[in-house]
């Protein structure tokens, strides 16, 4: 996977508050990545200086490898569509003449695909009613369709999720996820609800304080918070053949380190490490949840700071 958009080194200062710090970050190309961080952890900062609405203090991004300080950035930014705050939509039109008013906007000419586009964000048949009168869902998807009116490579999103009922988060995830496959869009989006994202990001990054505590992709935190036993052994090179002839998911961490995947009792465990020679040091259980893990590593960083 390319990554559409590289951010190096970046800081923002406001006066002494330092905002963000030194932020490196690379999103990959046709990814979903979440961007998860308490309220005021730095994410619409970060987003307003991708997106051009602010400057950063230092450091610098780049959009499909042309940098921020590039003449042609203007152009490129061209190929994000964005939601910051709250969506760019006019209150007295409906939902078809905002859209075509953004495509009037971008210098386009026909308006035949409106319909189209209407139908992504489910507002087809909204028909003369006024985004005045949308429900902040209905606002919100309106928002992207505009968003979406140049075509963009990549969609940024600002807490969309947020103040929506459990029945606009799955509308709007719904939308998400056909976007990014139908249209192959690479999204950006930030929440401070992990539990949220983790139904469509295929890769996250956690800010806290303004500094990106870990990425990593779906997958590996799916391997982090899966149920598994961690043993602490006398020797893991010993062990391993064991476990791999009675068919036992494990991963080994260090030569004393070995997590269980499977559902296996501790007295069988203690039994086939009798077997090979191995003394069972400690066993225990990791049942970590998502927002869980996310604490941990908020609570980890502030014992740094
Ligand atoms: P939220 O979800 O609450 O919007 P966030 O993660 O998006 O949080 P930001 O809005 O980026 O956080 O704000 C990060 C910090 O920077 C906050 O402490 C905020 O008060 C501060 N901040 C943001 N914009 C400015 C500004 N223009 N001047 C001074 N401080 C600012």
């Amino acid at each position: 996977m390319e990554n559409v958009l590289k951010i190096e080194g970046l800081c923002k200062d406001y006066g002494k508050f330092h905002v963000l710090k030194n932020i490196d970050l690379e999103i990959p190309n046709g990814s979903i990545f979440g961007l998860v961080g308490r309220n005021g952890a730095g994410k619409t900062t970060l987003m307003r200086i991708i997106t051009g609405l602010a400057e950063p203090t230092s450091g610098s991004y780049s959009i499909g490898g042309v940098s921020c300080r590039d003449k042609r950035i203007v152009s490129y930014r061209r190929r994000m569509g964005s939601i910051i705050e709250s969506p760019a939509i006019y209150k007295n039109l409906s939902a078809y003449d905002n859209i075509k008013l953004q495509y009037i906007n971008l210098g386009m000419t026909s308006y035949e695909s409106i319909p189209e586009l209407l139908e992504l964000v489910d507002l087809h048949g909204t028909g003369k009613k006024k985004a005045g009168k949308f429900s902040l869902g209905m606002r919100q998807r309106l928002g992207i369709a505009v968003a979406l009116c140049g075509k963009p490579d990549i969609l940024i999103l600002d807490e969309p999720i947020n103040g929506l009922d459990p029945q606009g988060i799955i509308q709007m995830r719904e939308i998400l996820l056909n976007i990014n496959r139908e249209k192959h869009t690479t999204i950006l989006i930030s929440s401070h609800i992990l539990e949220e994202l983790s139904k469509l990001a295929t890769h996250y990054a956690f800010i806290e304080k303004g500094r990106i505590l870990q990425t990593l992709s779906a997958q590996e935190l799916t391997d982090k918070i899966r149920k598994s036993s961690r043993l602490k052994v006398s020797s893991a090179e010993l062990l391993c053949p064991v476990f791999d002839r009675e068919s036992i998911e494990y991963k080994v961490e260090d030569d004393e380190t070995v997590d269980i995947f499977s559902d296996i009792s501790v007295t069988r465990l203690v039994e086939l490490a009798n077997s090979a020679n191995v003394q069972v040091i400690s066993i225990t259980e990791n049942n970590e949840s998502l927002e869980g893990y996310f604490m941990n590593l908020v609570a980890k960083q502030e014992g740094i700071s």
